[in-house]
């Protein structure tokens, strides 16, 4: 099989056969059992991880204790210029990154390089925020007397990472904690740990030639029970999770006992609204493009198009013919424009997923299934399916991370079509394709989409860094990247100072002694 040049990136990301799974920065201890990362791509065994046991943890934390207490009084916009060296060094090394993530995910290499390129542009986001880490001061009531606020770095962040984005979401905490002033220990997903040791490296580096000590980037590995090591750990002030709904209310409940703060971004069921206005060319591109991009494994993958009942089948034809034109292969070869789902479970959940709709009353309308032979050895090529559905059927109302659209009619008013769209229980990305400025402003308005993201005439799929990105509902609430999503990362105090030589109090209190 051709390499497409994954050794060489992997030596120059220094991934080995066998790894060690847990490190402070420079330093990597491995004393639990190893597991394996095999590619969707080819099904081949990449490379060997150890798991980080309670005892590696616990090395880590004391780390990443002692490093916070050094890096919190480093001047903030010094911290930025760590960060734009990290930036820097993500450029350099961005082609051999964005070809492991594509390997290892079974991403197109064009979005294993357009993840990278996110971890750049985050970077210097964070930069240019580590001198603008602004409060706000208020006048207060009591004469003589200033009122102001200010955020101070909270301490460790807890990072936890889903498979389907195995690098740029870690870059969007650690980015802007770091320069908030804290440390991080990441735990990415046990489908793609190696992308977790080819990063850890990059910004090992970094810190090193700065002589700056170890803990401030922590890397710990494993399933589901290290990432409680972090959701139970009072030492862990935050955890920021990315993953299933399913996970998330089990962290929120954990980190919730706790009293810890936990940022979630969950599970997306994203829907865009074709409206008579619509221009189904565009149509056509945003929709094709969110329901089989990623193999329609990203959180704002379109799931719904929801489509008025005048120009219909106009749309859904469209949509047919331009899923003929689907390759579906290797997704580091460029002509392909589908690789694999992430590993045979997955594929277990997208037939699940057919045969349910089917049962619950819907049509097929581009059938799916499993590609063999040549090219498919991995068992994880699947082909992308489109499904006639109501919203009200229980597979529509489920996130299925694979690529099958679901079409769904409506009638009458733009209203209505809101209603189906707001009508799950996720809240990530929405859209609605129209040229009507009133239909247009109807979705945005407070009686519009309940999402945290609404587009107008572009898709639901991907978002630029400089916004806040989450949802609400099931998908968790949480905000990160852009605008002000820095704020979690800190905490907030309100400071009053009295310069007279009385002590009034607030709300004209009397308290004569
Ligand atoms: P997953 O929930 O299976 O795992 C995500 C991470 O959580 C993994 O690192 C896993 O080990 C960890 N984890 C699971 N249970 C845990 C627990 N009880 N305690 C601590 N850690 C735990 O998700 P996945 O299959 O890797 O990713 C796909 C899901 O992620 C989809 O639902 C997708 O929509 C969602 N996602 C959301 C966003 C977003 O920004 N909203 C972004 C990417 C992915």
């Amino acid at each position: 099989a051709t390499d497409f040049g994954i050794q060489e990136a992997l030596k120059q990301l220094g991934v080995s056969a066998t790894n060690k799974g847990t490190s402070t920065g420079s330093e990597w201890f491995a004393s639990g059992s190893e597991f394996s990362s095999t590619s969707p791509v080819d099904g081949e065994l990449i490379a060997k991880v150890s798991a980080t046991t309670k005892e590696d943890y616990e090395r880590v934390i004391t780390k990443a204790s002692s490093a916070f207490k050094e890096w919190r009084v480093m001047p903030a916009p010094l911290r930025g210029e760590i960060v734009r060296q990290f930036g820097e060094e993500l450029r350099r090394l961005k082609e051999p990154l964005g070809k492991l993530v594509s390997y290892e995910m079974g991403k197109s290499y064009q979005e294993g390089l357009g993840e990278v390129q996110e971890m750049i542009d985050i970077c210097d986001f964070a930069v240019g925020l580590s001198r603008q880490l602004h409060g706000l001061t208020m006048h207060s009531e009591r004469p003589g007397h200033r009122m102001y606020e200010q955020y101070h770095p909270l301490g460790i962040v807890g990072v936890i990472s889903a498979f389907n984005f195995p690098v740029a979401v870690w870059a969007w905490n650690t980015a802007l904690a770091w320069v908030c002033g804290d440390v991080c220990v990441w735990k990415p997903s046990e489908k793609t740990p190696l992308c977790g040791v080819a990063c850890q490296n990059i910004i090992a580096k970094v810190l090193k030639d700065n002589n700056l000590p170890e803990g401030i980037s922590n890397l710990i590995n494993g399933d589901y029970q290290v990432g409680e090591f972090m959701t139970t750990d009072k030492r862990v002030p935050l955890i920021s999770a990315t993953g299933s709904t399913r996970m998330g209310k089990i962290v929120a409940a954990t980190v919730g006992q706790r009293l810890g703060k936990s940022l979630l971004e969950l599970g997306g069921n994203n829907a865009i609204i074709v409206t008579p206005d619509a221009d189904i060319k565009m149509t056509v591109i945003g929709a094709v493009f969110g329901a089989v991009g990623t193999a329609g494994q990203r959180c704002t993958s379109t799931r719904r198009l929801i489509i008025h009942e005048s120009i219909y089948d106009k749309v859904k034809n469209a949509v047919v013919d331009a899923y003929k034109q689907l390759r579906i292969g290797n997704p580091l070869d460029e002509n392909n424009h589908v690789g694999p789902l992430i590993d045979k479970d997955a594929v277990k959940g997208y037939e699940s997923a057919l045969t349910r709709v089917i049962e619950e009353g819907g049509k097929i309308v581009v059938e799916g299934g499993v590609l063999s032979g040549e090219g498919y050895e991995s068992g994880c090529y699947v082909k992308p399916a489109i499904a006639e559905a109501e919203n009200s059927f229980e597979i529509v109302q489920h996130e299925t991370f694979a690529p099958v659209l679901y079409l769904l009619k409506y009638s009458g008013d733009v209203e209505n079509a809101i209603d189906v769209q707001n009508g799950v229980a996720q809240g990530l990305s929405s859209a609605i394709m129209t040229n009507n400025l009133r239909e247009a402003e109807r979705f945005l308005s407070h009686t519009g989409s309940d999402c945290g993201i609404a587009n107008v005439n572009i898709g639901t799929s991907g978002a630029e860094i400089g916004g806040a990105f989450g949802g609400e509902k099931d998908t968790g609430g949480g905000r990160e990247s852009g605008s002000d999503a820095w704020k979690v990362y800190m905490r907030r105090q309100t400071n009053t100072i009295n310069y007279t030589t009385e002590l009034p109090l607030a709300q004209g209190i009397k308290f004569d002694l």
